[in-house]
């Protein structure tokens, strides 16, 4: 848009020269008189202006530029659980099925136990409440101990492979400002049902690598060329979803679980600090010191999601209502066999020890962290859980279709 008219001092001249002639005056009196000298002031003087207006073009133009691209883009608002854009007028309600179908059905994403953990990072009994590596359990033992994950066991696979599972169907979440502009330009699709085949992490490398290894299967195997880009559900997705809100973290003392007052309490602040430090100082990012330890800040906590739609705080019993119903059935699918799976949140739980963890959606509870890996005692666990892809949609926006009708989950807790 930047250009350079304005006016030139020799075609100026060439004007009053003939205007000169025109008006009989001598070229002597002119410039005895200074107008050529006045002639190249007001050339300067014009350009000068030119100038500075055409820096104001440039802005408005700009500014012209931004609200055509926005223009361009989704406007997502959501009112209640209905979600209508007004860029585009297209209008969903959260749970709504849509048409979409990833690409890459012959990827294959493997995992390695250098990354996810293996047995060596595992070692504690639940039974016997000890360390214990010498038992053994077989792989399809180990996914039938998904409620009770805390078994030894010695097969833990060395490689997970992952290919696209096929069938699923796709329900919409909710809205995002991805690109942190004001606008929520993202329609939130995700799998209505968790994979059939999980996940397994163990350890701290399980802790430290769980959230980059959901996200790269997603993204590998769930994404879309023509509609976007997948990634693991996180715990923000549902908070945001029931539009719920924690207000703290959650420790457990004195034989019940306590609420702090927002998310900034250091585990040396807890009053079982005396207690943790005494059974270890093991961090999963092997630092191993106390002040390590007693700076990871509590921010680990749990709710319910009841069939008489509300929210459960875990700690107070506060009951926050839901007013709407189907939004249990986003996430808590009983018609599925495999209700449970990652949240791609970290987060740690403090007891007489500090856990490190991934969140997890749990049947009928949602959690910051479910699923620990590791402990400041240096015990290492594992866990299988089902994969939840979510897809972020910018601009295409597949078709609503008609989708298995979910039972309401009638669970009073
Ligand atoms: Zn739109």
């Amino acid at each position: 848009m930047k250009s350079t008219k304005g006016i030139t001092l020799i075609a100026l001249i060439i004007t009053i020269i003939v205007m000169l002639i025109l008006t009989g005056v001598t070229m002597n009196i002119a410039v005895n008189g200074g107008l050529f000298n006045n002639a190249q002031r007001a050339v300067d003087d014009t350009n000068a202006e030119v100038s500075s207006t055409q820096d104001r073009v440039d802005e408005l133009s700009g500014v012209l530029d931004d609200v055509a691209s926005q223009q361009d883009e989704h406007n997502w608002n959501r009112a209640g659980d209905n979600i209508t854009c007004n860029h585009c007028g297209l209008s969903f309600v959260i749970g709504d099925y849509l048409g979409y179908t990833p690409d890459a059905t012959s990827q294959t994403v493997t995992i390695t136990s250098e990354e996810a953990g293996d047995e060596n990072d595992y070692y504690y009994d639940s039974t016997s409440n000890t360390s214990d590596k010498t038992a053994t359990v077989t792989t399809t033992e180990i996914k039938e101990t998904i409620s009770n994950p805390q078994v030894v066991q010695t097969d833990f696979p060395t490689t997970q492979t992952f290919t696209q599972e096929t069938g699923h169907y796709w329900k919409v979440l909710g809205i995002e400002d991805s690109d942190g502009n004001g606008t929520n330009e993202t329609l939130l699709i995700k799998m209505a049902s968790p994979t059939e085949n999980g996940l397994y992490l163990a350890g701290p490398k399980g802790y430290n690598n769980g959230i980059d290894i959901l996200n790269k299967i997603c993204k590998e195997l769930y994404s879309s060329s023509r509609y976007g880009e997948a990634r693991s559900i996180k715990i923000e997705d549902v908070n945001n979803c029931f539009q719920y809100k924690p207000t703290g973290g959650m420790y457990y003392y004195n034989g019940s679980w306590i609420e702090t007052n927002g998310f900034n309490t250091q585990i040396k602040n807890l009053p079982t600090w005396e207690t943790i430090k005494a059974n270890g100082t093991y961090t999963p990012d092997g630092t191993n010191t106390e002040e390590a330890l007693g700076s990871y800040k509590v921010d680990r906590y749990y709710y319910y999601v009841g069939g008489l739609y509300y929210i459960n705080n875990a700690v107070t019993g506060a009951k926050t209502y839901i007013s709407l119903n189907e939004l249990c059935t986003i996430f808590l699918d009983i018609n599925s066999n495999n209700t449970s799976y990652w949240l791609a949140t970290k987060g740690v739980v403090c007891n007489t020890f500090v856990g490190f963890g991934l969140g997890a959606v749990d049947y009928y509870s949602v959690y910051s962290v479910l699923s620990m890996l590791y402990s400041s005692d240096s015990s290492g666990r594992y866990e299988y859980l089902g994969i939840c892809p979510v897809v972020c949609l910018k601009d295409e926006i597949p078709p609503k279709i008609n989708g298995p009708e979910i039972s309401i989950p009638n669970y009073e807790l």
